[in-house]
This record gives structure tokens, sequence and C-alpha cells, in this order.
């Protein structure tokens, strides 16, 4: 039995419709090699995290000599230095007074610790998120996403939670236009605030640029305009960084686009380019909230995972990835507006940094085609390209490399996605 039917006989794929049909055997930088040799230009990273290049080998090596030291003692058992230099680390490129870190190991868990932490903060127990939202899959977190798609089948959710509209400018809720529209998402929250909730609110989680809801960068000074409004209410901003971080979009972290620091982040994914680490990193006197039995996690802040996180971090910043992901995002949104302007469904080209979406759509109704999203893909992946899909109608193309990626593979991800398109034709 080859590995693709062990997956299908021992495996729960169901969730998964179509697997994709590639066993992969090996990564190196930007390139993923198959059981059968193939190599494939990866625009994916494995769901935007291997930051600084699959099999990195600084932070191969890194790795590799936590692992003979020390693998696991519990982190909130015993005290090790990996997890408290990280700590340290995360408190010195965090702007303000982001400096208290509760490590933890996916996402979901990350988002669900600042859940927690700010009920027990402010004493306020309801939410508020936005649309085409995505925190993670457990349940608090789903009752915070603003994905039907992704919540299917598993509510019901949890009470307390209030969505406000994204900044989705390209299919405005408000139907308003980004030059003219004064910032009326923005402004809306505290109608939802006053109308939708009990008025016990405690925070709002948002995305600095969504991810899974289709790559939807908000317009200058939305979360300026939403952190006064929080601020003035008494309710925290709790940024989910976990796909935007550690230079995903051009900066550090998205935050710094957006000129402001809120009260708790979470981040995960290219944190440790691959090994499973998450954290919350919030304000001295949040942290504080958490009284003695509260909170724990048996695998956050694993040696090997931290370890392997400051080797990142150092890679990170030494490479200036920020800056490159920033250059290359750059030129391949602009190349693929240039050969793309004419195709009329091509919605919308858009994102930061290496962090690009194209939002396919049927024509100039702009009706989503979510088909010729999954036939761009599959063509791509048949010329040795990877590419995701998001978006709330499932008709985003996301392209979210390793920020290693050299110019002649972005260029063989411009020239793929261009050949799809052309062969897709109208109609599709
Ligand atoms: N938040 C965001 C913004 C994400 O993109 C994701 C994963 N796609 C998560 C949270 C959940 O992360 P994990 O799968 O590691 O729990």
């Amino acid at each position: 039995m080859n590995t693709f039917e062990k997956y299908r006989q021992f495996m729960i794929t169901e969730f998964l419709g179509a697997i994709e049909p590639i066993v992969v055997a090996g990564g190196d930088g930007a390139t993923l090699t198959d059981e059968a040799g193939r190599k494939y230009v990866d625009a994916f990273a494995g769901i935007a995290v291997c930051n600084a290049g699959h099999c990195n080998p600084e932070i191969a090596a890194a790795a590799h000599a936590q692992l003979d030291k020390l693998v696991h003692c519990g982190t909130y058992l015993y005290p090790h230095a990996p997890a408290a230099d990280l700590a340290e680390s995360l408190a010195r490129i965090l702007p303000g007074r982001l400096n208290k870190t509760f490590f933890a190991s996916s996402g979901a868990e990350a988002n669900e610790t600042a859940i927690r932490l700010a009920k027990q903060f402010t004493g306020a127990t309801e939410f508020l998120a936005l649309h085409g939202a995505f925190h993670g899959r457990s349940l608090a977190t789903l009752s915070l996403s603003g994905l039907a798609s992704r919540k299917r089948g598993g509510g019901p959710y949890m009470p307390g939670v209030a969505f406000a509209p994204a900044p989705y400018c390209y299919r405005c809720a408000l139907d308003l236009k980004p030059e003219t529209c004064g910032l009326a998402c923005a402004e809306m929250i505290e109608d939802i605030l006053r109308c939708a909730t009990s008025g016990d609110a405690a925070a709002l989680i948002a995305e600095p640029i969504q991810g899974e809801g289709g790559i939807i960068a908000p317009p200058k000074g939305y979360f300026s305009a939403v952190k006064q409004i929080l601020d003035r209410r008494g309710l925290l901003l709790i940024l989910d960084e976990v796909q935007t971080g550690f230079c995903r979009t051009g900066a550090m972290f998205a935050m710094e686009h957006e000129g402001i620091e809120p009260d708790m982040i979470t981040l995960g994914k290219g944190i440790a380019n691959g090994l499973p680490l998450s954290a919350m990193v919030t304000r001295r006197e949040i942290a504080a909230a958490f009284k003695a039995g509260d909170h724990l996690s048996t695998f956050g802040g694993n040696p090997v995972c931290c370890a392997a996180a400051l080797a990142a971090i150092g890679f990170y910043q030494r490479e200036r990835l920020a800056e490159r992901s920033r250059e290359k995002g750059e030129w391949l949104a602009a190349e693929l507006r240039r050969r793309l302007e004419a195709d009329r469904r091509v919605g919308e080209i858009r994102g930061r940094g290496l962090m690009i979406g194209i939002e396919l759509v049927k024509d100039l109704s702009k009706a989503p085609a979510p088909e010729l999203a999954g036939k761009v893909r599959a063509l791509c992946r048949e010329s040795g390209v990877l590419v995701g899909i998001g978006g709330i109608f499932g008709n985003v193309i996301r392209i979210e490399p390793p920020l290693v990626i050299g110019d002649d593979q972005l260029a063989q991800v411009a020239d793929a996605l261009c050949a799809a398109l052309s062969k897709t034709g109208e109609g599709l």
C-alpha cells in the first residue's frame, strides 16, 4: 500500500474532499520534492509557515542540538532556558509594552489563551469578531471565526459573540468606496456594541490581514480607528498575527503597517519555521489577571521548538526577510497586475509582502468563481507550482511562499498562474 492509499485507509481525510495528489518526500528553500523526485515551487509554504524556507539548515541545526540535550520537561513544570530566551527575544522584537508571553502549540491554542485572559482581565464575557475571520478549529476560536465554510456542522457555537463587517473593500458590505467611506465599517463597531451585545464585551479579535478569509488587507487607518473605539469603550484588541507575523507581510509584524499596539497578540505558523509552537504576548498588567492554576499547556514552549524559534528569529533579522518579503511581494503583485489586467475574471490582486490574493470572478458582475480557482490551482500544480485557495467563496488564489524564494522561482509562479488562467479560457 502506498502513502496515498494509507492516508485514505487509516487517516481521517474525509474532511479534505479531494486529497492533493502529491506525496511530499522532501523540502529545501522554496522547493518541495515528491516521492518520484519531481520538484515543485512551493508558493504556499505549508499554509504560510516555513517563512525561512523548508529545512533551513541553521534552524535545523539549532533544533538538532536541542534534541540531544532535552526534548521535554514541561515548560510550566520546570523552567528551561530555550523558553526563557525566546520570551525575552519576543519582548525585544515586539513593539511597546508587549512583553509577557504564554507559549502554546497551535494558533488556536494561543487564541484560546487570549480569549480566556481577556475575560479574566476585563471581567466581561462577550466578544466581537469580523466577518470572514479565521482564528482556529477549537470551539471558542471557531465561534469567533466568520466563515460558514469552516463552521458548518459544528454548532451551536459559544454565545456572546457579535460580528462586524470586515474591511473588504472589493465587496464592501456597506456598498461604499474606500476613497469616500470614512471607514464606516470601523465606525459601525460602536453601533454593534450598542445593539448586538449586552454591553459586556471584553475584546475584539481580528487578523491585521485576513488569511483564510481571502487575503483581506484593510484600508489605511482602519485599525487605528478601531483601536480608538475600543479604547473609548474599555475593550481590548486581540490581534491574531498567527498568519501575518514573522515577515510575511513585509514587516516583522503586520501591526507595524497600522502603527498600533494591540493589547494582546497571538503568534504561530512562522514562529519556529514549521515546528509546532505558538505564543500569546500581552502587557504585564493584563498577564497578572491569571491566578495560580488558571492556565497551562503540556507541550507549549517545547524546548526543541523554542530553540528552533530562536534560530528562526535570528535568521529573519539577519537576512532582512521583512524587507525581502516586501520587495518580492511588490514585484510579484505588479507583474501579475500587468499581465492579468485584461482578464475580466481577475477581480482583484491584493495583499502585502508575500501574502498575495487573486480573487477570481465570473466576469464584471463579480460573481465568485470557486471552480475556476480550483482549476487554476490544479493547472499550476501540473506545471510544478503549488498555490493555496481561500476566501469566503473559496475563489481566492493565495500566494504565500517561503520568504527566501528566489527571483527565478517567483517568475515561475507568475508564469504558471498566467498560463493556467489563459488555458482555462472564458466561461469557467
Ligand atoms: N489564526 C489564523 C489567522 C490562522 O490563519 C490560523 C491557521 N490558518 C489559525 C489562527 C489557527 O492556527 P492552528 O491551525 O495552528 O491552530
